[in-house]
């Protein structure tokens, strides 16, 4: 471990005493070891039901997907669960009543995660619905129901998906998820702000239970508090999931081993950030390729539905350049043109573009976080760029929309998140030629709920919606994106809550736009 760590100390250029300091506070968590089962007790003593948090599945593949629980019989106050890692069984089933298992075992729910259960289950057919249900000791599970994803040969004749991003608690209900619920999709994607870090504020619709996050059990706590809102435990249990981050669950616009705040020492940031990230695999249902090694962990990943749709998933925080230019908004000058600025780090950059190379789909989607698209939002007198996002790092972003022109047939569309509005972009591979040819689509969907109630005027995007020729389409409603995938088009519908500050709101379509494979940018519907 410490030479893996001193590695990593370098290559992130943190000085080698900060690091022996860190590695000292490291030292004092317990190495976490995914064969336990000798050690893990058949604990049947619960006073209550354990599976408050309910089930989970996400990362499908054509023969498998990965099912989610975690045993917290007290979930705000660290879980409620005895110091001894607990084995749990599970099943899965072709039919609701589970009159037909096809596959079963017993898994650990290891005291070092917090009593969380990955099961990566294979074996199973593709392109189908199953249920599956945990039991330990007398207590059984909510019924989740999943879905494989097509042969890697298939040509499915459409997909649906939704994704949306960033569900702040404390501003509102996440009135998205019931009418999500009610869609007929094969996969829900997260693009990250699942949980927000800030400390309890009154005067909120909700509160965040405790202070500004740091500790594990912090961020435990917070996550569990979250996963108790029943219309966001629900969509986990009815649908597998494919989930990014993005700042929050960590830090607010953090770039890699630097803190938006001043005078934090990397070693104490990075510190936090392991509870951040491990906090965070142990609430999703991730693949053990994203298990943590200390402060770092894998998220970038593909998802691939037959030859219709790969998604390559994204990860633009972890592996970042501290913002070039400084965070904010300013010009495009002097530092966004640093040529060794990255916002996805090298390893990264390559693994997406071989992958994209790779890709025998259709159409490729980028789920990620931040806009792609160079908005100026100046008022005509200083030009303004939000630097925390891909212009930012104009290297980075021009490298991708290069690789984007050089190759025919990718069908590009990027997802986003983080900005709480919706827009729909048309990626220029010069974004101040009107000429210049369209190489990519990108779709940015709104919040699920942070900012509170929208449909409001935002003078600033109003105006950068009008000035910028290749934004096509801007609103500012909550909500969420519904996409349906065909070999010949991929059409997405922007879908509208008019309210947040109480449930039970209902849902519009605010805009409906259409890509053709072959043709990169929308036409609106
Ligand atoms: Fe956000
Ligand atoms: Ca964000």
């Amino acid at each position: 471990m410490a030479n893996q760590l001193n590695m990593d100390s370098r290559r992130y250029g943190v000085d080698r005493r900060s690091f022996l300091r860190y590695l000292s506070a490291v030292s004092a968590i317990p190495l976490i070891s995914l064969r336990s089962e000798a050690s893990a007790s058949s604990y049947t003593k619960f006073k209550t039901n354990p599976f408050t948090l309910g089930v989970a599945s996400g990362d499908p593949s054509s023969d498998g997907v990965v099912l989610w629980t975690r045993l917290a019989p007290d979930p705000l106050n660290g879980g409620g669960m005895p110091n001894t890692s607990v084995l749990v069984r599970w099943e899965v089933a072709g039919q609701e009543d589970f009159s037909d298992v096809v596959r079963s075992g017993v898994s650990v729910a290891p005291v070092q995660l917090g009593h969380s259960v990955h099961v990566e289950v294979d074996g199973l057919d593709a392109d189908r619905w199953y249920f599956y249900r945990f039991h330990v000791g007398d207590e059984t599970s909510p019924v989740g129901r999943t879905r494989t994803a097509p042969d890697v040969n298939a040509m499915p004749d459409r997909m649906k998906f939704a994704f949306t991003s960033c569900q702040h608690y404390e501003h509102g209900y996440f009135n998205g998820y019931p009418h999500m619920q009610q869609e007929d999709l094969d996969l829900i994607i997260h693009l990250g702000d699942y949980i927000y870090e800030g400390a309890g504020r009154d005067g909120q619709l909700r509160k965040h239970i405790g202070g500004e996050l740091n500790s594990l059990a912090d961020y435990r706590n917070r996550h569990s508090q979250y996963r108790l809102d029943q219309s966001l435990q629900e969509t986990h249990r009815q649908f597998p999931w494919l989930v990014t981050w993005d700042d929050h669950e960590f830090d607010n616009n953090y770039a890699n081993l630097v803190s938006e705040e001043d005078g934090v020492s990397p070693e104490e940031f990075l510190v936090r950030r392991m509870n951040a990230y491990q906090a965070y695999y142990e609430f999703m249902p991730l693949r053990r390729s994203a298990f943590p090694q200390g402060p770092h962990m894998t998220l970038y990943r593909a998802c691939r539905f037959g030859r219709l749709v790969n998604f390559h998933v994204l990860d633009t925080r972890q592996y970042r350049s501290d913002q070039p230019n400084g965070d904010g908004l300013k010009p495009m000058e002097g530092k966004v043109f640093d040529q060794h600025a990255t916002i996805l780090g090298d390893r990264q950059e390559s693994w997406v573009m071989g992958s994209l190379a790779g890709s025998t789909s259709v159409w490729n989607a980028l789920a990620q976080q931040v806009m792609m698209a160079p908005v100026n939002r100046g008022d005509g007198g200083q030009d303004k760029y939000k630097m925390d996002q891909w212009p930012g790092y104009d290297v980075s972003r021009r490298r991708l929309l290069n690789f984007f022109h050089s190759r025919t047939g990718l069908n590009p569309v990027i997802l986003t998140g983080d900005i709480h509005v919706n827009w729909v972009n048309d990626l220029r591979l010069d974004f101040t030629d009107s000429t210049s040819p369209v190489v990519a689509t990108e779709l940015v969907g709104t919040s699920m709920c942070s900012g509170g109630n929208g449909g409001n005027i935002i003078p600033e995007f109003e105006r950068a919606a009008a000035n910028n020729e290749f934004v096509r389409w801007y609103d500012s409603n909550r909500g969420y994106v519904s996409c349906e995938v065909t070999p010949q088009n991929w059409t997405a519908r922007f879908r509208a809550t008019p309210f947040v500050d109480k449930p039970g709101s209902p849902v519009f379509t605010a805009g409906t736009f259409l890509i053709e494979a072959g043709r990169a940018g929308v036409h609106s519907v």
